[in-house]
């Protein structure tokens, strides 16, 4: 019933924004949008001052993130939540909320609310920064029109640990599910058992292998895209895939087949 309500707030406020976007005379919202996309693409990346401005609005972002998850926690234990901004490597600012509180809720759809409403508002707010910025986002380069996108992806999409990762625990109701996972795609690619069937959670395994392949597969696109800064982007692809292949090894070396289930995995 929050998810609806959270997700019908979402598509609401984007609908509104949608309507509100700054359209020249006998321009739709589409062809506006494809528009400032072709610009960017032409100039993928603004002035030094532009890329200074995207990393002010990517810590705007970030700050609607974490409040949004700590107002919709303190909605529901009514206790004032912790937000704060630390500085990772001594420079890069990296706005975060204690949501430890969120193991005290013993219902699933509570928690699953609290770990939505970050990314959702974060590209809510994507969203109106695009239309106040309007001709301006053409100054500010493909960087910022990526940012709303990349943000949502990397948040939601459940193969690394966020807030995409954790929701799919609340939904599936596994407690620890990428070691569960792993160790299901060890019994069922690497070392078959017939004697234990898992019938009940056919695509475990499959997101397992999924899960331990998604990050080694981006290095061998970093290695690509690394490459091509300096024109060799065939030698990226090597370096990446040596990289890559090395980091898949050491994660199935990882993988302790015999580890007990956390317990209580399967309750929902
Ligand atoms: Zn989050």
């Amino acid at each position: 019933m929050i998810v609806m309500t959270l997700a019908a707030a979402a598509v609401a406020s984007a609908a509104v924004v949608w309507y509100q976007l700054p359209v020249f005379p006998g321009e739709g919202p589409v062809a506006f949008l494809m528009r400032t996309l072709r610009d960017a693409v032409q100039e993928p990346v603004g002035s030094r001052g532009s890329l200074i401005e995207v990393l002010f609005y990517w810590v705007l972002l970030a700050v609607v993130h974490e409040l949004a998850h700590a107002f919709a926690l303190t909605s529901r234990t009514g206790r004032p939540g912790t937000v704060g901004i630390r500085l990772l490597f001594g420079f890069w600012p990296r706005p975060f909320a204690d949501v430890t509180a969120l193991v005290t809720l013993p219902r699933s759809s509570d928690r699953a609310p609290v770990l939505l409403a970050g990314p959702l508002a974060e590209f809510a707010a994507w969203l109106v920064l695009l239309v106040v910025l309007g001709s301006h986002v053409k100054a500010l380069g493909l960087v910022f029109v990526l940012l709303g996108p990349t943000m949502l992806l990397t948040n939601l999409v459940p193969l690394v640990r966020n807030d995409g990762y954790l929701l799919l625990q609340e939904l599936t109701g596994e407690r620890d599910l990428i070691h569960s996972a792993r160790r299901a795609a060890h019994r069922a690619f690497l070392a078959p058992d017939p004697q234990t069937s898992h019938a009940g959670r056919w695509w475990l395994p499959w997101y397992g292998l999924l899960e331990l392949a998604a990050v080694p597969a981006s290095l061998v696109l970093l290695g690509i895209g690394l490459g091509g800064l300096v024109s060799l982007p065939s030698a990226g692809a090597i370096g990446g895939l040596a990289a890559a292949l090395s980091l898949l090894a050491r994660r199935v070396r990882g993988i302790d087949p015999g580890a007990e289930e956390w317990p209580g995995a399967n309750a929902a």
